[in-house]
Formats: C-alpha cells, structure tokens, sequence
C-alpha cells in the first residue's frame, strides 16, 4: 500500500511556509495530495482555479504531488483517494493548541487516520496566507513570502482584483 498523505488548506495564495512543509514532507510520503478545501461560507481573496493552477506549475514536475480539491470533510476526503494520513504545519503554540483537537477528533471520527506536524523552519514562522492577503490589499510586497516562480502572478492578480 503506498504510503499517502493529504495536506489540505485553502493556499490562498500558497506561500513559502506551505512550500517548506510540502518539500520537507515528500521523502516521507509515496504520494502526496494537495486538498483545496472548498467551504461554500469562506470567502477567498484568490479563485480556486488560479489558486488550484499556482500549485500545479509548482509541482509539475514532482510525480508524488497530486492537487485536487475538495469539500466536505478532510477525513472524508482521506479516505476516497486512501491518505492514512493528514499532514500539517506548525508555527507556534497557537497552531498546535488549534491543530491538537483536531487531530484527536480526525482520528476518532476516521478510524485512525494519523495526522503528522512538522514544524515550519524559523524563517517562515511569521508567513501566513492572512497576513499575504494582508500585505496585498494594501498595496504592499508580499513577494518574499511567496515562491519566486509565483510571485509576480500573485501579485498582479491581487492587482487587478483589487482596482
Ligand atoms: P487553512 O485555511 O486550513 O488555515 P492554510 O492554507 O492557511 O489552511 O494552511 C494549510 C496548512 O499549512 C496548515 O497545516 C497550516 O498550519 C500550514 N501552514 C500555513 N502557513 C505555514 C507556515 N508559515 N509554516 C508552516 N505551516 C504553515
């Protein structure tokens, strides 16, 4: 059985923080799917096919990552495409104490899915999509938060979104 993890999010935008968890993340998965959680009462900055299409020029080239979204449960989610597990990073004491209960419920109400935290490295501790969206609605550079390759596409979008 390949070992499958599911990291799911909104990535709106994708960031350096979500790169370095999904970079560091891939020797420990056969396969890894990216889960844009779709939720019909959140707002996004971004639509989902830019951002769906973002993650894909990312990893085009990396066989293990599949993007796909979703809705509904992440569990749910796991269990159509086999994920034993559920990845997650981690920032702070805040994240953790927000992610705990999650992961305790995640594997009660799946029968044991595991999810795994790796803890981001110290240089993106302060990135976040919120505070990326942030930056780019008031007009400022949010591109050393972004991945370089992405960076102009995001920011001009937001542009344009914007004016
Ligand atoms: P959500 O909308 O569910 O909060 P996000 O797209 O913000 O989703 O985040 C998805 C995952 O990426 C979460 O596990 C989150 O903790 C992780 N993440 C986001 N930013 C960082 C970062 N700077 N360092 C480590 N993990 C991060």
């Amino acid at each position: 059985m390949k070992r499958t993890a599911v990291f799911a999010g909104s990535f709106d935008p994708i960031t350096l923080g979500h790169t370095d968890i999904i970079n560091r993340a891939l020797p420990l998965f056969d396969r890894l799917i990216i889960g844009i959680g779709v939720n019909s009462r959140k707002k996004y900055l971004f639509p989902l096919a830019e951002r769906k299409a973002w993650i894909d020029t990312l990893y085009q080239s990396e066989e293990k990552v599949e993007v796909m979204d979703f809705t509904g449960l992440t569990v749910d989610f796991c269990r159509q495409h086999n994920a034993q597990f559920l990845l997650r990073g981690l920032r702070n004491s805040q994240d953790f104490g927000y992610e705990q209960p999650i992961a305790q419920l995640n594997h009660q109400l799946s029968a044991g899915i595991e999810t795994i935290f790796l803890s981001c490295l110290p240089a993106y501790s302060h990135i976040s999509s919120t505070i990326v969206r942030e930056i780019l609605i008031n007009n400022g550079d949010a591109s050393p938060m972004l991945p370089g390759m992405l960076s102009k596409k995001i920011c001009d979008l937001a542009d344009s979104l914007h004016h």
